[in-house]
């Protein structure tokens, strides 16, 4: 009796499911949990289907059991998967072998490298198995299945590679806008790389590949891990966010409140640390984050208000993050969306992220435009200057030359002129060349009647007659004092003559205006070389000719 009655019991508090050469069974419908102190159950727990009904300290042991029955004719090689499971300490037994895992073992006693906890069960012929086992610690989420070994490698492969590139992409941008920073120093790509970085690293945590692959033995470093980089996402989404939203002539709206506000959480982040522990440390963030979220959409709205088209691009960005993680949030309230939540989240990051690089990319590319504008802006100025300075070396440099060619008060060629013009004339082979002097009569005299000034007048206008002479062929140029010279090249003797008849006459019409009673009188001696006589000679002959015109009398022409 007492065995028919332990044999009830036992089959009433086990469940059976049958294993019907499927490639996956979900168990998490067919388990029964209890509670005890111990490792071992007494046999008089009450088992439950979930444990909703059970209260359970950390010190204490939930137990879990399920029976499998293979109907078929042959033994069945299953794996048991918890996937992705937080739980302190785990054991599992078969009735064949005991398995001790969970976050506080060496990962070298797990069975199956992965981040989920795997293990091999043998299914009899025609046999009910019992999976049961224990936990215990802390405890945050378990599911169990029973796979065929082929369904758990094409899963893990398909998760891997679904990962993996996720990983790829945000650490390839990551590497793109630290070489882009490095080269343009422009301080935006820093801020966001950090910030992918730190985001990848801690997304790469949660999936499950730091402690699981990376660093199976090091719980302790696993959960500082996790707190540092949480905490680096938070400071540096901050940075990122007062970066990317900076104008070049002010501050980001709030950007004050949102520093302060993250400086209060490394503050904060650090005191826990020091003299609380880790799981609070770990919870703070969680806690700063959604005021957090409010400010950076504060400040955002803020931002835009002012026109600012950074904000705009900014939360435009953020629209296909925003889309990913409202997938997420529908998967999670039970509706099957039509894409896997966990790939159109990650899709969703890596545009926002990538539009978020493009975002600055177009900035830096304005940036550069406006200071090449600048600078070439600056260069025309500096060519305009030259060329200004140019210009007026160049006038000056005219004025100089005239300065030193002409004579200052009657503007005509001076001696120096004259003699290079005849030295020229030399050199050209105009050996035949007229030459006129001309000294005007009793100038003394004007100077001492009306003065030095008037003088400058008379000058002036037998200047101003002279003046039309020069041409390529003749010049008319100021000898010294009150005498003036002509010399022509290849004259016509007539032709150079009633020339300088002409000039005598005009002369001897002078009037100056308040002087009418000035009459300017000159004389002319000139006279023509020829092959035979060379210039200087022709000179003195000229200016014989000129005494010879005062010895007569003045005021006339004396060839
Ligand atoms: P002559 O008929 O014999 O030539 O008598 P002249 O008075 O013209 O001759 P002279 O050589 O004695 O005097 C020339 C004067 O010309 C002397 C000088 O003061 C004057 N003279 C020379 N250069 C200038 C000048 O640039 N301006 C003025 N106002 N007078 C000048
Ligand atoms: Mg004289
Ligand atoms: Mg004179």
């Amino acid at each position: 009796m007492a065995l028919l009655l332990f044999l009830t019991s036992f089959v009433g508090n086990c469940a059976e499911v049958v294993w019907n050469d499927v490639a996956e069974l979900n168990l998490d419908q067919h388990m029964e949990f209890t509670v005890s102190d111990s490792k071992t159950v007494v046999g008089d727990e009450e088992w439950h289907p979930d444990t909703e009904k059970l209260s359970r300290s950390t010190e204490q042991y939930l137990h879990f059991r399920v029976s499998i029955k293979n109907p078929q004719d042959i033994d069945q090689s299953l794996w048991l998967v918890i996937p992705f499971p937080a739980i302190k300490q785990l054991t599992v037994n078969d009735g064949l072998n005991t398995w001790v895992t969970g976050d506080a073992t060496a990962f070298s006693t797990r069975p199956v490298k992965s981040p989920d906890y795997i293990f091999p069960i043998r299914l009899k012929a025609k046999q009910t198995t019992q999976l049961s086992g224990f936990m215990q610690g802390e405890i945050l989420r378990y599911s169990f299945s029973l796979s065929t070994p082929e369904l758990v490698n094409a899963t893990y492969r398909h998760t891997l590679i679904r990962d993996m590139s996720f990983f790829g992409s945000m650490a390839t941008l990551v590497i793109v806008c630290l070489i882009i920073f490095i080269a343009t120093k422009y301080r935006s790509y820093l801020s966001f790389a950090m910030f992918t970085l730190a985001f990848g690293a801690w997304m790469f945590r949660v999936f499950g590949y730091g402690f699981e692959i990376l660093w199976p033995n090091y719980p302790l470093f696993n959960d500082i891990s996790y707190a540092l980089l949480l905490y680096a996402v938070m400071i540096s989404s901050s940075w990122m966010i007062t970066t990317l939203l900076k104008q070049p002539e002010r501050q980001v709206k709030y950007q004050n409140v949102l520093l302060g506000y993250t400086g209060l959480l490394i503050i904060s982040g650090a005191l826990s640390a020091l003299f609380l522990d880790l799981k609070t440390t770990l919870v703070i963030p969680l806690y700063w984050f959604f005021p957090a979220v409010l400010l950076w959409l504060v400040i955002i709205y803020k931002e835009y208000k002012t026109n600012s088209a950074k904000a705009k691009w900014f939360a435009i960005a953020m629209l296909p993050l925003l889309l990913g993680a409202a997938i997420v949030v529908i998967f999670a309230l039970g509706f099957s969306p039509p894409i896997d939540p966990v790939v159109s989240l990650m899709l969703g990051i890596v545009t926002t992220c990538l539009l978020l690089t493009v975002m600055i990319s177009t900035y830096l590319i304005k940036l550069l435009q406006s200071q090449r504008d600048r600078e070439h802006q600056q260069a025309n100025e500096l060519e305009k200057l030259v060329k200004a300075r140019t210009q007026e070396l160049e006038s000056s440099n005219q004025r100089l030359q005239e300065l030193a060619a002409n004579d200052p008060l009657t503007k005509l060629p001076n001696r120096r002129s004259l003699d290079l013009f005849v030295d020229n004339s030399l050199e050209d082979n105009n050996k035949i060349i007229g030459i006129a002097m001309l000294d005007l009569d009793h100038f003394k005299r004007i100077n001492d009647t009306y003065g030095h000034d008037v003088g400058d007048i008379v000058l002036y206008e037998v200047a101003r007659l002279l003046r039309p002479l020069n041409t390529t062929d003749c010049i008319a140029a100021r000898f010294g004092g009150e005498e003036f010279a002509v010399v022509q090249r290849q004259p016509d003797k007539t032709r150079f003559e009633a020339l300088l008849n002409e000039v005598h006459m005009k002369i001897n019409k002078i009037i100056i205006p308040g002087y009418e009673k000035i009459q300017v009188k000159a004389c002319i001696g000139w006279g023509i070389s020829d092959d035979k006589e060379s210039i200087s000679e022709c000179f003195r002959r000229a200016d014989k000719a000129l005494y010879q015109a005062k010895e007569q009398g003045r005021n006339q022409l004396v060839p």
